[in-house]
């Protein structure tokens, strides 16, 4: 099914992300992630790509699996800055031939020291977008960061930015990490005045490694409030109330999207269904059936 028709069809959804075994690593635990959290019955399920082309051939594997053997609608992400037009090609092919209907194009992030393929090769998202709706019917889904890109210096430019993502073919957007849900209000406020209407999905990171995510927020310039920033210090070094606590504000998050109107949740698992599966829980009447 295509996710379109899916977020069309339901007040609220709830789907989650994976990501595929490194290159050389076993398949078994993430089979047996994907296959625990498929029993969650997440409106859909997310699989991430290796850029650098580490991971990238497993992508469409477990995709597959998600989408044929598990009969859950899967999303393929796919990259295009690391690899030669040809090759994108024939991963749009290999999708299809696959039945995978629903694809996140995604520049992926600039290898390191600037190596770019030999030959032609898509600079930004916009035009893997227009390739993947010119090799058939797909749904294509697309990144934005409400806090701004790292590379775009001014708020606005990324904004125009996406406006010309989304006109090029773009389902609906997917959003970065946030941990301030007033970040993504505003952040809506402002590309609807811009005029992006598609749905936009919040992606949720259940924190559970609090030193690791003060890492990566650095990284990519995500605002950590004093609450999240409390429980991190406090918590950081103990794994099971981290553990705890990261659900708790996840689920609380979630809660206060939901109540704002937002209709999409995608929860990032880190390939951890037990924790995927406690949010989903404490969500019971708030998401589902119940709704
Ligand atoms: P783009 O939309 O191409 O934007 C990249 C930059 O270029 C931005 O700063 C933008 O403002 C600027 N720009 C865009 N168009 C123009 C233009 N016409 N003129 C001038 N500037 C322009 N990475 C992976 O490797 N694998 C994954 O599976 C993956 N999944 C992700 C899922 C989500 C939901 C998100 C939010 C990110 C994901 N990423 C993934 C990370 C992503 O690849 C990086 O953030 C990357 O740096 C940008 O990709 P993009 O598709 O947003 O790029």
């Amino acid at each position: 099914m295509k996710i379109r028709d899916i977020l069309d069809s339901k007040k609220v959804t709830l789907s989650y992300e994976v990501f595929p075994p490194k290159a050389g690593a076993s398949f078994e635990p993430v089979i047996n992630a994907v296959d625990e959290l498929c029993k969650d019955k997440p409106d859909f399920m997310s699989v991430t790509y290796g850029a650098g082309g580490g991971t990238s051939n497993n992508t469409v594997k477990i995709a597959s699996h998600i989408q044929n053997d598990l009969n859950v609608t899967a999303l393929a992400h796919l990259t295009c800055v690391s690899s030669t037009k040809e090759q994108v090609v024939k991963a749009i092919d290999e999708i299809k031939a696959n039945g995978i209907e629903n694809i996140l194009a995604l520049r992926g992030d600039i290898p390191k020291g600037g190596e770019y393929p030999v030959g032609e090769y898509y600079k930004y998202a916009s035009e893997l977008v227009k390739e993947i709706k010119s090799k058939g019917d797909f749904c294509v889904g697309a990144a934005c960061y409400p806090e701004g890109h790292t590379e775009c210096e001014h708020k606005e430019d990324d904004i125009k930015n996406l406006k010309l993502k989304v006109d090029s073919g773009v389902d609906f957007l997917t959003t970065q990490m946030f941990f301030d849900n007033n970040v993504l209000y505003n952040f809506l406020y402002r590309i609807r005045e811009q005029g992006i209407t598609v749905p936009v999905i919040a992606g949720i990171m259940p924190v559970t490694n609090g030193k690791q995510i003060a890492r990566i927020c650095q990284l990519s310039g995500t605002y950590l409030p004093a609450r999240f920033k409390a429980i991190v210090d406090k918590f950081g070094d103990n794994p099971e109330a981290m553990k705890q606590a990261g659900i708790a504000y996840a689920t609380d998050q979630i809660i206060d999207l939901v109540a704002n109107g937002i209709k999409g949740i995608h929860i990032y698992t880190m390939n951890k269904p037990d924790i995927a599966e406690s949010i989903k829980k404490n969500l019971s009447y708030i998401i589902g059936d119940n709704q």
